[in-house]
């Protein structure tokens, strides 16, 4: 074996001296309350960042616990995102306090609220939390428009270009990438979805508003009361009235919601509940953004068949 140490040693030594100076180099870590930032920020950040979402799709993301060990996972964070408009109040606050990491309180780089990228829909003219709407700043289920995703790309790739300068031009050409992707993507689906145009459904929580507006389904009805209130008999029963007058084609429930009030009305009204993934890891097939949309639509038009 022929090694010709002479060569080899400043290498080694060039690369010791840039591990000391630049001892963050390697990934940026990034905190997400819900997986469809963390798919996000994994799309946008490549193998510059890590990335670890406090919630499953099979959660309800409004009632997360702050528990020790996702306290210790946003300890050294070094940019969270989460959606914001009170999405995440019940939880989220406790968690920043308790972390002890200032880089990712309100106002620093490190934090990012992706609603404040996109406007909200159903923002309520009179702000009334005493009958337990968990939507008072609007609906802040964002996610389920395409168009948003982009915006809060765009906003993503800001923040990672700030925090992490070095890499900034991996993180530009990244975006390009994936806005162009998207943007394909999105030609694709609104080809694809021309038969749900019109389409009346009933909803179990307001979390596909987003969704519903971008195909133009009609959302007739919501199985809760009010968004978080749970369905009483009372309204199951008002809403059964309600689609012998005005039919709709399918009842739609998320996949972390509790089935039992969508298959009370799927068996009285005689209609089909179709199960959406919601987000990213809401069924198998959503394995990321791109498969979150694409198994969302192939479900509801499977569903008008
Ligand atoms: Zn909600």
């Amino acid at each position: 074996m022929n090694i010709n140490f002479r060569n080899m040693f400043p290498a080694v030594f060039a690369a010791m001296l840039s591990a000391t100076a630049l001892p963050a180099a390697a990934t940026l870590n990034v905190f997400t309350c819900e997986p469809e930032w963390a798919a996000l920020a994994l799309e946008l950040g490549g193998d510059k960042v890590k990335v670890t979402s406090a919630t499953t799709a099979l959660q309800d993301v409004h009632h997360v616990e702050a528990r020790p060990s996702l306290i210790a996972r946003a300890r050294n964070a070094d940019l969270l995102v989460c959606t914001g408009a009170e999405l995440e109040i019940g939880w989220l606050p406790l968690l920043l306090s308790q972390s002890g990491n200032r880089q990712i309180q309100p106002g620093q780089p490190g934090y990012l609220e992706a609603a404040a990228s996109v406007n909200k829909m159903e923002v309520p003219q009179l702000l009334d939390r005493s009958q337990g709407d968990v939507h008072p700043a609007g609906n802040p289920h964002i996610h389920l428009d395409p168009q948003n995703i982009a915006k809060v790309g765009e906003a993503i790739t800001a923040r990672l270009m700030q925090l992490d300068a070095a890499n900034a031009e991996t993180y530009k050409s990244r975006a390009t990438a994936f806005q162009k992707k998207w943007r394909e993507s999105m030609q694709k689906w609104e080809a694809q979805v021309a038969p749900l145009k019109g389409v009346a459904v009933v909803v179990y929580h307001k979390d596909l508003s987003y969704l519903l507006r971008w195909l133009g389904m009609r959302d007739i009805a919501s199985l809760e009361p009010k968004p978080g209130v749970p369905p009483t008999t009372g309204h199951l029963s008002e809403m059964l009235a309600k689609l012998q007058r005005e039919p709709a084609k399918m009842i739609l429930r998320s996949a972390y919601s509790d089935p039992k009030a969508a298959t009370w009305l799927s068996e009285r009204a005689k209609l089909p509940t179709v199960t959406l993934p919601y987000t990213v890891g809401g069924n198998e097939q959503a394995k990321d953004l791109f498969w979150l949309f694409d198994d969302s639509i192939q479900r509801l038009l499977a569903a008008l068949k």
